[in-house]
């Protein structure tokens, strides 16, 4: 996953002219932490983790970036999610860097006692890397609020009342207003945006989404509210189809009882990987990595892919789409509605106030838009797809930090001065 995030920063480093020195500097994570978690089951085996902190750059502040409890999860992964993260902060500009982590364990197999006993040990090994000012984790894959009140929780228990250590707390454990369904609400401004650009709004789209967690089912919540047809849906209990449109709130109360769309009597069951080659105007994979490859890429229909999962797209389908002329609205820039509001929720800590909902939807609204249109004017000026567009705005933000703090100013090409 690392080489393929690197290869869309090479394009857009390439399109830069940037120095093999400063591609190396900006490219490479300034730390790398391992840890080996050991805990007890709850009937008294002994269980064996692996947890990772891959700390990638913090030219523009303390590093930022969320958790994954997976069995996939490895350093690769951390790796290339710590990168992302670094060129996210820079693309939405808030002032952070990237970092990223997690746990090789399914917490579908684990008590919550067991996942408490791997969380807290995590923390425990990780702590003295860890902290407000330093890195700051948030929630992703398997992850949620709950969990990031116990590493409050733990890490405070070293270091003193910290709620500023994590975001994704729960709104009465000193979390945002408006965190939980930021990532989904950012992904349906920037597809507003794009949609914008040929005179249609979002009642006029019909929209397939792979994932139902979090990013997936808040997009699909937003979307449908604003009048966009939700014609198909998946989760890792396979897909659902309504070509009139899915009836989203009677999926959402299903899924909050029954846990997976599969079985909700509002549509007709269809295979996982069809929902992302069914007939729909807009398609927005919110799973996993690697959704589209260059096996599935040429059954794709959608004329807008919007990436609010992280890498869902591998470099070879994402040149076939781009090269077909589908506009590709990128991670860094789709997704970044989440850590916009974790900073919302962070200076919340901070300054121990706590703001309205409609202040946290404004501001990340006016965050989101803005980003938006800068990477769309960058790749129309330059003639770049937005995904090199983002990218080149990211490493330009990022670079100009770097050298205003350390004396790496010669390295810099003239098109990233001033
Ligand atoms: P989540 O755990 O809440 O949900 C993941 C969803 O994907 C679940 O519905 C799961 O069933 C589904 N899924 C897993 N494998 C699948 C498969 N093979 N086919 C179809 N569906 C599958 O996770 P999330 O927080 O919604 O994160 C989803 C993606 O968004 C990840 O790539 C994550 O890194 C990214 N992201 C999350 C946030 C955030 O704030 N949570 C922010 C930015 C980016």
């Amino acid at each position: 996953m690392l080489e393929a995030t690197n290869r869309f920063f090479n394009n857009a480093a390439d399109h830069l002219e940037l120095d093999e020195r400063l591609r190396t500097i900006l490219s490479t994570p300034r730390r790398v932490v391992r840890v080996e978690i050991v805990t007890e089951s709850d009937s008294g085996e002994l269980m064996h983790h692996l947890g990772y902190r891959v700390q990638h750059n913090q030219a523009r502040g303390p590093m930022k970036g969320g958790l994954r409890f997976h069995p996939d999860m490895d350093e690769d992964h951390a790796a290339s999610l710590a990168s992302l993260m670094t060129w996210k902060t820079a693309v939405v500009d808030v002032p952070y860097g990237g970092a990223k982590g997690g746990i090789n364990c399914d917490p579908s197999k684990l008590s919550e006692a067991e996942l408490h006993r791997i969380t807290t040990t995590f923390v425990s090994l990780v702590r003295e890397v860890i902290g407000p000012t330093i890195d700051i984790p948030a929630p992703d894959v398997n992850t949620n609020a709950t969990i990031m009140s116990w590493i409050m929780d733990e890490y405070s228990k070293f270091y003193g009342f910290s709620p500023g250590v994590v975001t994704g707390k729960p709104v009465d454990l000193f979390g945002s207003l408006g965190r939980e369904e930021a990532t989904g609400r950012g992904v349906m401004y920037a597809l507003e945006e794009c949609l914008k650009e040929s005179g249609r709004e979002l009642s006029d789209v019909s929209v397939a989404i792979q994932g139902f967690g979090n990013v997936g089912s808040h997009a699909a919540r937003l979307i449908h509210e604003r009048g966009g047809k939700i014609v198909a849906v998946s989760d890792i209990s396979g897909g659902l189809r309504n070509d009139n449109g899915l009836d989203i709130p009677a999926l959402l109360d299903w899924v909050a009882r029954n846990k997976v769309v599969e079985g909700f009597p509002g549509g007709d069951k269809v295979d996982g990987a069809a929902v992302l080659t069914g007939k729909c105007d807009v398609l927005i994979p919110a799973a996993l990595e690697a959704a589209v490859t260059a096996d599935n890429v040429a059954d794709v229909q959608a004329e807008i892919v919007v990436e609010a999962a992280n890498g869902p797209l591998t470099p070879d389908a994402h040149e076939i789409l781009v090269g077909r002329g589908v506009t590709v609205i990128p991670d860094i820039l789709a997704n970044a509605g989440g850590v916009t509001v974790s900073y919302f929720e962070w200076s919340q800590n901070i300054q121990q106030f706590q703001w309205e909902e409609a202040r946290v939807i404004e501001e990340l609204e006016r965050k989101m838009r803005r980003a938006y249109q800068s990477v769309a004017t960058l790749a129309r000026d330059e003639g770049v797809d937005q995904r090199t567009a983002a990218f080149v705005l990211a490493i330009k933000r990022v670079a100009r930090a770097a050298s205003m703090r350390q004396a790496i100013s010669h390295l810099l090409p003239a098109s990233l001065k001033g």
